[in-house]
């Protein structure tokens, strides 16, 4: 059967961090708070797929108690569920995602994540849909508090 997923997710500015998105690490003076590398976009692309599978989401199968998962990359989370879909006789369509944030500029390093979750859902660069738009100044994204990620997957399942 055909299946589609949705995935949301939201991580806060934070200082001293790096900034990764889409497994690619971002000049800018701030990073975002979380117990893995805290790669929003990778986040809201592994629950849509999780959700394609009807699978739990993220916190469950990555949970931030695990020690042993502190800073890990989420470019490892996307295989990983990549792999367990793979396992489930699932085949990945695609993936589409809408990053939300005033600033960084994401436009430059776009085509790197692309390139990087393609290569961690083993599917061809146009089966991944990255876009990015701010919150024109509105709400906690507007306030420049962090970033937001929205996710679409589809899936053919057995
Ligand atoms: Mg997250």
């Amino acid at each position: 059967m055909f299946a589609c997923g949705i995935g949301y997710d939201v991580h806060r500015f934070l200082a001293g961090r790096l900034l990764v998105l889409g497994g690619v690490t971002i000049h800018h003076p701030f990073g975002l708070e979380g117990h893995s590398d805290a790669d929003v976009l990778c986040h809201a692309i592994a629950d849509a797929l999780l959700g394609a599978a009807g699978e739990a989401d993220i916190g469950h199968f990555f949970p931030n108690t695990d020690e042993s998962l502190r800073g890990m990359s989420s470019i490892v989370i996307v295989r990983t569920v990549r792999e367990r879909l793979v396992a489930m006789g699932s085949v990945i369509l695609n993936v589409d995602a809408t990053l939300v944030a005033e600033a960084p500029k994401i436009a430059p390093y776009l085509s790197a994540m692309k390139t990087n979750l393609a290569g961690a859902l083993a599917v061809p660069r146009d089966r991944v849909g990255i876009k990015a738009t701010t919150n024109e100044g509105l709400g906690f994204l507007g306030r420049g508090e962090g970033i937001a990620a929205l996710a679409v997957a589809a899936v053919e399942r057995k």
